[in-house]
């Protein structure tokens, strides 16, 4: 992986170019702010013309590593004004590494948003007109692209939403076995591609070789002391048995299951759309439900799935825990078949379902549907990729659903619709939340893993968590790995080094890691402070300050002045 691409979508060219020594130091999520920061102007529209959509490889992300070829997309979000960075699964990332291809760089606009694709193999690269594309949902245009382009293409795309530039827009991607959509979804990133006129991103792999690595043999090693480190840990059997829904029950019990527009942290029906009852139901239904999936080729997790209906008929996959959480409780919907149904409509527009759900929830409560009507959400929700005046205020997220219908109880920090995680009983993620240059984003530090080890209604110690998760998300995210990951690297921190020897010859001490961490931090950081929306100025939501959240009964009471002194101590030497 020593070139990038750049795309000006204006001119309507496509430029190969090699990178330099020390761009070759950057990956993923790490790229991104290296390069929003040279070259993207911070007070820029996010849907205009200077704003850049970057897609971009992890270091680790062309090797045999579990996980490796998660894919980072990057840009100015038209949700929070800062930088953004979304790592999605599905098998595009790995083609683009084998294609040795580091990043892709989306500039400029065009006057005419006719939908182009951009399609890349071995031979060529170029932009292509597909006018028969516009306006078509997600899954419809993967089938368009696959009887073009064949099975064994790798594939990405907007829906409806990102071709309306709707700032919850998502970017889709497509599964190893052609039935997972994985979505890139905070942020809003997908707009930002509508903007460019790009309606789909084809990888053609199949004369590509794989990347030589500086050491195959010590590769190959590390690899296999990685996924035995994984396979022996006990949530991976817990992730491959229930999903990402495993912990719906975890947080019902500790009160931070976001319930009827976050007025409860608990949900009198959760057990109803479980991680036990969906896996009861998958195991139940058969057909085309199953679980235990990969969402991307070689992962040992394997947490992805395939929810199907009574009939055994996929109604969507995967079926995950924020998205159930924020189109379920939140909505007052306990039928998981309806939970199921409303993923897959936001899926269809290509749209964040934690975005999606917190805006419906916010409708809720201003009275423009009831908590529970199941049928209006989806109504809601196919007004989104029809384009009507309702959907596109619910497809512009919560902030903007909550102030069209002057609501108060908004859910989100910087613009950004917070996720399942309540604040105000998992206190160390309120800090992510206010801290993290992603804003409220659950893969940017989520503290959920330290409730039995932290007080999680307390205030001690959660800027101390939220620092050190936040430094560990960075770092798996420039790598290209699955945060799902993370156990391995707190048994053993040296692999971090280990890999990335094998890989390049690299000789980096764990605090060398740590300080790429830092520098991605740094870089964001100082791109959002150039944008205006450092984390100086955005706190929770006021009611989450004064309202407490039953049952803990609970406010977040972290003072502002303690989580803004968040990167004025080293990071601990040793661990993340
Ligand atoms: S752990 Fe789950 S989300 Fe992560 S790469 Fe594997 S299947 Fe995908």
């Amino acid at each position: 992986m020593n070139k990038w691409v750049r795309v000006n979508t204006c001119e309507g060219t496509v430029h190969v170019e090699r990178c330099s020594d020390q761009e070759l130091r950057w990956g993923g999520r790490n790229l991104i702010a290296k390069l929003l920061l040279r070259e993207v102007p911070p007070t820029c529209d996010p849907i205009g013309r200077y704003n850049k959509l970057i897609l971009s490889e992890g270091l680790l992300g062309d090797t045999i590593l579990a996980t490796a070829g998660r894919l980072s997309i990057g840009g100015k979000s038209p949700l929070t004004g800062g930088a953004k960075e979304s790592s999605v699964g599905g098998e595009a990332g790995r083609k683009m590494a084998r294609l040795g291809i580091k990043a892709i760089i989306f500039e400029d606009a065009p006057a005419d948003l006719t939908p182009r694709v951009l399609f890349i193999s071995k031979k060529e690269c170029r932009l292509l007109e597909m006018p028969e594309l516009a306006r078509l949902a997600v899954s419809e245009t993967f089938s368009r692209l696959q009887e073009r382009f064949g099975d064994e293409a790798g594939l990405m795309c907007i829906g409806p939403a990102g071709e309306m530039r709707l700032s919850a827009a998502a970017v889709a991607v497509q599964g190893e076995d052609g039935a997972q959509v994985r979505l890139a979804g905070r942020g809003g990133l997908g707009a930002v591609l509508g903007a460019k006129g790009i309606k789909a991103i084809v990888f053609d792999d199949q004369e590509a070789k794989p990347a030589e690595v500086y050491d195959a043999k010590k590769m190959r090693e590390v690899s296999r002391a990685f996924s035995r480190i994984l396979l022996e840990d006990p949530k991976t059997e817990n992730r491959h048995k229930f999903g990402t829904p495993a912990v719906l029950s975890l947080c019902n019990e500790l009160g931070i299951l976001p319930t009827r527009n976050f007025s409860s942290g608990r949900f009198e029906r959760a057990d109803d759309i479980s991680g036990e009852t969906i896996a009861n139901l998958i195991e139940t239904r058969g057909g085309e439900a199953r679980r235990g999936l990969p969402c991307i080729r070689g992962c040992v997790i394997r947490c992805a799935n395939v929810f199907a209906d009574a009939r055994g008929r996929k109604s969507v996959a995967s079926i995950q825990y924020e998205n159930i959480a924020l189109l379920g409780a939140n909505l007052n919907i306990g039928e998981i078949d309806e939970v199921a149904e409303l993923n897959h409509l936001c899926n269809e527009a290509g749209i964040d379902a934690i975005e999606a759900g917190a805006a419906i929830g916010v409708a809720m409560e201003a009275g423009v549907l009831a908590f529970g009507d199941a049928e209006g959400a989806k109504d809601l929700l196919r007004q989104v990729s029809q384009g009507t005046p309702l959907g596109r205020i619910i497809g512009s997220g919560v902030t903007i659903t909550g102030k069209v219908f002057g609501a108060r109880r908004v859910p989100a920090v910087k613009g950004q619709a917070i996720p399942a995680y309540d604040p105000r009983a998992l206190k160390g993620i309120g800090v992510t939340y206010v801290t993290s240059p992603m804003g409220a984003d659950h893969t940017a530090g989520n503290a959920l893993e330290t409730a039995g080890a932290v007080d999680p209604l307390g205030t001690q110690g959660q800027v101390e968590v939220s620092r050190r998760l936040q430094l560990r998300a960075a770092v798996l995210d420039s790598l290209g790995l699955c945060l799902f990951v993370r156990p391995a690297f707190v048994k053993d921190p040296s692999l971090f080094g280990r890999m990335l020897h094998a890989r390049y010859g690299w000789d980096l001490t764990f605090e060398d890691v740590q300080r790429i961490g830092l520098d991605v931090l740094e870089t964001e950081r100082e791109f959002n402070s150039r944008a205006g929306v450092s984390e100086d100025f955005f706190d929770v939501p006021e009611f989450m300050r004064e309202e407490p959240l039953p049952p803990r009964n609970s406010v977040y009471d972290i003072p502002m002045k303690e989580m803004q002194g968040i990167w004025n101590v080293k990071p601990p030497k040793g661990v993340f």
